[in-house]
């Protein structure tokens, strides 16, 4: 079977475009730039790749770009879209891409007559950012929609970009029938398969990188190996349909802080808050879709620690 991966550069990608040579599939993978090592080198030395994987260049931003990528394809992997916190100019380095991004992508899609499944990476950034209160005995689950102006009204340009992004999806996907599912992931850890330090993975790296504080943050997290293998069941699963949320724990940056105390009890960790304020609480989020999957969760403990060794085997940390 031949099937795509956009952004397949990336560092969740990277862990797709892997996990699929391994299953055999021959994969159609786009990247902006095919001609940077940096990009491209650690694909191309994957097992399979020599035989069943191809490059193809494409941009979000540009109409049709996907079109030969796609062609030919039973399923598409729709993993780019810009992360990074940041952006002097939201509209055009986030908003843009992410969502004329995703309708570019899916118009590609509309064309094909082999195509069977289109599995979109969107966030738990398109689930949770509402105005519904968030308490230990609260359950997230995937009939949360975050609410576009909560996301503007609290600055967050990446939340909106992936809300905005998702919603777009399913509009087009209703109107020219194309069957959907979203997989929609917490802040991601686990090992870099890329040589670039990508958002998530510096999330961790701020950990142990000398820096004094934490910041005053809730976040649920998951392993950048989950989320690869639920974007593959979601595809080889004929009956899944509609979102998938992946969290195999929600904690504060102070608990996170904890847990690689006690894998490194010699390091120098941030000992103490950013800010003076209450800890925003913990809530729960359902895992029970995701498993009904088949997906097995990777222990919080094994992801960070393995993210930190993969940091310090990169040269991103020293100790
Ligand atoms: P990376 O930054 O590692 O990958 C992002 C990918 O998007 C890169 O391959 C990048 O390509 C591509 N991209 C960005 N802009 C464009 C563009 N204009 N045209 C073509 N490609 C573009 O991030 P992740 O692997 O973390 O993210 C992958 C997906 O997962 C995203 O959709 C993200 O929103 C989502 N996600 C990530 C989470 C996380 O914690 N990591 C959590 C939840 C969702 P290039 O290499 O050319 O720059």
């Amino acid at each position: 079977q031949v099937v795509c991966v956009t952004g397949a550069s990336g560092y969740i990608a990277s862990w797709l475009v892997k996990f699929l040579l391994q299953r055999g599939y021959t994969v159609n993978a786009t990247v902006r730039d095919p001609n940077n090592p940096k990009k491209v080198d650690h694909l191309v030395k994957l097992d399979g790749a020599k035989e069943r994987l191809h490059l193809f260049k494409a941009d979000l931003l540009e109409e049709g770009s996907f079109d030969s990528a796609v062609q030919g394809c039973q399923a598409v992997f729709h993993t780019a879209s810009p992360f990074f916190i940041g952006a002097k100019d939201p509209q055009a380095e986030l908003l843009d891409p992410a969502v004329k991004g995703t309708l570019n992508v899916l118009k590609s899609c509309s064309k094909s007559a082999t195509l069977k499944r289109v599995v979109v990476t969107s966030s738990v950034a398109a689930v949770a950012n509402n105005d519904r209160p968030k308490a230990p005995d609260v359950v997230v689950d995937e009939t949360w929609f975050s609410d576009p102006e909560f996301c503007r009204k609290n600055g967050g340009w990446y939340d909106l970009s992936k809300t905005l992004a998702e919603e777009t999806a399913w509009k087009f996907a209703k109107e020219n029938n194309i069957d959907l599912v979203t997989i929609n992931p917490a802040l991601v850890s686990g090992p870099l398969l890329q040589p670039e330090l990508n958002t998530s993975a510096a999330a961790v790296l701020n950990f142990v990188n000398g820096s004094p504080t934490f910041k005053n943050i809730t976040l649920g997290w998951i392993d950048v190996r989950d989320v690869a293998n639920a974007h593959i069941l979601a595809y080889e699963n004929a009956s899944a349909n509609g979102r998938y949320i992946l969290v195999e724990r929600v904690i504060h940056h102070s608990q996170a802080v904890q847990i690689l105390r006690d894998i490194y009890p010699t390091l120098p960790l941030p000992d103490k808050c950013v800010e003076d304020k209450p800890y925003p609480p913990v809530f729960q989020v359902s895992k029970e879709r995701a498993k009904s999957l088949g997906l097995e969760f990777t222990p919080l403990e094994v992801s960070l620690k393995d993210t930190v060794e993969s940091l310090r085997e990169k040269g991103f940390v020293k100790f």
